[in-house]
């Protein structure tokens, strides 16, 4: 036997180890098994390459193994092994100078990047964080002795020859009495599922029981035979890394379901993520079904490096807009044992995030192309990504010029160019401003739409929380373009033409009449406006500026905060029509009293029209209109 002491300058690597990355110690299973799955992907490769000769490479699985008497848990592989020489080079210096640099690098970070940093980078020697005392018995597919080698967490070590037969490494650990949850098969199969759901090679952990077909000429109530068969938890072919030409949509909805097993919705569609320049990148990305509510999902991107799980927060590598969506990236070229700061400047990180931008556009490009009615259907689920994309990437707003839909209150769907086609004629103003009219419900704006409609008008409907933040912009990258919703003003001042205001009353009468008001009328809610309308048109009509109601919502939404934290003031133009009957009666009746009756109670309808009046003075206003019909 040879004992030894591995070359130390930290003075106790283990406990720093373990302490270090005290809220991440499960990685440890990850990383052993993905030492034990580089081994026997080594050994393919060379046997592959005729390059050992005399072994068989057979069918390797790794096995995961628990014994919770003896404390034990054991990871076993088939791969390619470690003569003496090696496990003194890999293990006592390689993997543990590894482990040491990475220690000496961020011990002094109290913890605050180890989410990201504990993501990779530790390998064999996080073995410590869970064990007192790791052994590893392992046999070369050279023809050389098996070795045994065993550290109990102190810088020294043992090592000696052995008589395992099989090819292979074995490393077993005595898990520490402060990390006995990892000697529950329970957490052993979680972890697994976790991190090894899609690993290469098939994992085995246990047994499980399968029921066989029964014989011929069986009789109804004899039981089915059964067999006890390995209990393999991963699957070694995942969708992601086959071709898409080998898989059909239906190969696609059934990886999703592998992926979400809790997910019992259909995606909308897939895209399919293949590239290896100038990086390597795969992937499948999923639209599920969308509504307005962004609180927080569940289902995440799930982020792979060759097939290990790594993390579900793909902040910073999928473009913010993006991470509303579902499915898997697997890429060797993102670095990952680096702070998010970092990553997000790192230039192939970012060239991984504009090519999936460009990708998911392709996509919906195509999609509109070859079934517009399909996609003019699915709009509704998958418009709050799409705007939101426009809204944050100026790459993605460009193209989606091409897809992206303008919906009308009655269902039908322009592209924006479609629509400026469509509405050109009647919808400019006197300046030449396109004025697109839009509202955003149906049920609450429905008598201004009606009106609006009246006027051969197209009203659009849009109703995405960050519609208000998406006009800003649409309106920036165009010329002479503005949006208004319908119930900004009263019809005819919607589009400005240069049509003569033809007035019922004098201008002495406007001016007696102005004066009225304004002194009935509580000058810090409504700006009092007359106007010549339509005789048919309501006397009183309360309104909201576009301006107004666009910083209340953005301000809502976010941004926009012009007026701080205070918020707005609670402001409406009231329009009076002068060319309302009413409007003369007013003006005709003789008692103060009364006329301030009938100013109040046209107001309130106004305001109840509006869904502006409520509590005190809804019943105020009941109270009066019972008194006036009695
Ligand atoms: P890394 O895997 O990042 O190189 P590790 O500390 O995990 O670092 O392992 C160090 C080295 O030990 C590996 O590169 C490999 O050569 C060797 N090794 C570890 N586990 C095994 C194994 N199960 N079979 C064969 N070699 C192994």
């Amino acid at each position: 036997m040879s004992k030894g002491t591995i070359n130390v300058s930290v003075d106790n690597i283990f406990p720093l180890i373990k302490k270090f990355l005290y809220s991440d110690h499960e990685i440890f299973l990850r990383e052993l098994i993905s030492n034990a799955t580089d081994a026997t992907l080594k050994m393919k490769h060379l046997a592959n390459i005729g390059e050992a000769e005399g072994v068989e490479y057979g069918d390797p699985k790794i096995e995961v193994k628990l014994d919770k008497k003896k404390k034990e848990l054991r990871i076993i592989d088939q791969g390619i092994g470690m003569t003496k020489d090696e496990v003194e080079k890999y293990i006592n210096e390689i993997a543990f100078s590894g482990a040491e640099e990475f220690i000496e690098k961020y011990k002094d970070k109290d913890g605050k990047d180890a989410g990201i940093i504990g993501h990779f980078g530790l390998g064999f020697y996080s073995a410590f964080m869970v064990a007192k005392k790791v052994e590893i018995i392992t046999k070369s597919f050279k023809d050389e002795p098996a070795v045994h080698w065993s550290c109990d967490g102190s810088p020294k070590f043992t090592l000696e020859e052995t008589d395992k037969k099989e090819r292979g490494t074995e490393i077993i650990l005595h898990i520490a009495d402060d990390s006995t949850e990892f000697l529950e098969e329970s957490r052993i199969s979680e972890l697994l599922v976790k991190y090894n759901k899609f690993m290469p090679i098939p994992i085995k952990f246990g047994t499980k029981t399968e029921t066989l077909p029964k014989p011929e000429g069986a009789k109804e109530d004899d039981k089915a035979p059964t067999k006890e068969v390995d209990n393999i938890i991963n699957n070694p072919n995942p969708a992601w890394t086959k071709q898409p030409t080998e898989l059909e949509d239906k190969d696609y909805n059934s990886f999703y379901r592998e992926l979400y097993p809790m997910q019992f919705e259909e995606p909308l569609f897939h895209i399919h993520l293949n590239v290896d320049y100038p990086f390597n990148l795969t992937g499948i990305l999923y639209f599920p079904k969308m509504t307005n509510d962004m609180s927080i999902q569940k289902d995440k991107i799930q982020l792979y490096q060759n097939q290990v799980f790594v993390t579900d927060n793909v902040e910073g590598i999928v473009p913010e807009f993006l991470t509303m969506l579902r499915g898997v990236i697997d890429s060797p070229d993102i670095p990952l044992n680096v702070s998010r700061s970092y990553l997000q400047a790192d230039g192939a990180v970012k060239k991984i995030s504009s090519y999936i931008t460009r990708k998911v556009a392709d996509k919906l490009k195509s999609l509109f192309n070859s079934d517009r009615e399909g996609f003019e259907k699915k709009w509704n689920d998958i418009k709050i990504v799409i705007e939101y994309g426009m809204l944050t990437e100026d790459k993605f707003f460009e193209k989606a010029q091409d897809f992206a839909l303008y919906p009308t209150v009655d269902n039908s769907y322009y592209t924006f160019s479609e629509l400026k086609e469509k509405i050109k004629e009647i919808q400019t103003d006197k300046d030449d401003n396109l004025v697109i009219l839009y509202a955003s419900n149906k049920e609450e704006q429905h008598s201004y739409i009606e009106a609006a409609k009246e006027k051969g008008y197209e009203v659009l409907l849009l109703d995405s929380p960050i519609v208000t933040h998406l006009l800003q912009k649409v309106e920036g990258s165009q010329e002479k373009v503005s949006f208004v919703r319908v119930d900004s003003d009263h019809v005819e001042n919607l589009i400005k033409k240069d049509e003569e205001q033809i007035s019922k009353l004098s201008d002495e009468e406007k001016e007696g009449l102005k004066t009225f008001l304004d002194s009935v009328i509580p000058k810090e809610k409504f700006s009092v406006q007359l106007e010549a309308l339509d005789s048919n048109a309501n006397p009183f009509i309360i309104t909201e500026p576009e301006f107004m109601r666009r910083m209340k919502d953005m301000q809502k939404t976010g941004g926009g905060g012009m007026f701080g934290m205070g918020g707005f003031p609670e402001m409406y133009n009231l329009i009076v029509n002068t060319n309302h009957e009413l409007i003369s009666e007013i003006l005709n009746t003789k008692t103060e009293k009364k006329k301030e009756r009938l100013v109040n109670q046209a107001l309130d309808l106004a305001r109840l029209s509006k869904n502006l009046l409520k509590g005190e003075e809804l019943t105020a206003f009941i109270k009066r209109s019972y008194d006036m019909i009695k």
